[in-house]
């Protein structure tokens, strides 16, 4: 039973990698993201102010677990409020134990804060990340696709500013765990940034076999 911690940026890939590495390794996923954007997507709904903690986690407290798969989360609107609520230790807390519960029976979780604060003991850390210029370029095309229209200049816009407030809040900022692994993924196809990952995890696993 292992716990395979991703953190990363936003557009950074991560994502789909957390994906194709819990099929690859037969564990569950849970995308922590999708919580945070349930909680804004139900805040937005009540007209809650997104900068009233008590408000916000109430709304957290509000999420159903079993209705993550829902589509209109991945929207930009949600994202960008997502990132509001999630800057309230309050509404952090509230998700806390699901996640714990989550990864107490083994899986791959990739967020912003997997590493360092909801698994720091987790079996293997990768930290994601790409040029500003290339998660906007996918962030965009992936936008264009669900038929929001934005262009490439506002993507970019909106990322560097969710970037500033994810690296920059208080409670469980985005931060490289010192013992994670860093992938970039600039110039990496999705393919490739699953070898590189699948090498690394194998061997940090392997390493920490016993009776090797
Ligand atoms: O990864 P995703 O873009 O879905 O996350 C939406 C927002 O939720 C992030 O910008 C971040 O502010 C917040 N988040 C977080 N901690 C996590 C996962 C997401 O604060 N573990």
């Amino acid at each position: 039973m292992s716990v395979i911690a991703i953190d990363g940026t936003f557009a950074s890939g991560k994502g789909t990698l957390a994906k194709k590495l819990a099929a690859h390794y037969n564990l569950p996923h849970l995308d922590t993201g999708k919580l945070y954007r349930a909680t804004a997507k139900i805040a937005l709904e009540n007209n809650f102010d997104l900068s009233n903690p008590a408000q916000c986690a109430e709304a957290a407290r509000q999420i159903d677990p079993g209705a993550l798969d829902d589509p209109t989360l991945k929207s930009g609107p949600i994202g960008a409020a997502a990132s509001k609520v999630s800057i309230h230790p309050a509404v952090r807390q509230e998700l806390l134990d699901f996640q714990r519960e989550f990864s107490s029976k083994g899986g791959v979780l990739d967020g912003r804060d997997i590493g360092t604060v909801i698994c720091p003991d987790a079996d293997v850390k990768l930290y994601i990340d790409a040029e500003p210029s290339e998660r906007a370029r996918r962030r965009h095309s992936e936008l264009t696709s669900y038929g929001e229209d934005l262009s490439f200049e506002q993507v970019l816009e909106q990322l560097t500013e969710r970037d500033e407030r994810d690296k920059n809040r208080a409670e469980a900022p985005l931060k490289i765990a010192s013992d994670a692994h860093l992938i970039d993924t600039t110039n990496l196809s999705i393919e490739r940034a699953f070898d590189v990952a699948v090498k690394l995890i194998d061997a940090v696993l392997a390493a920490k076999a016993p009776n090797k």
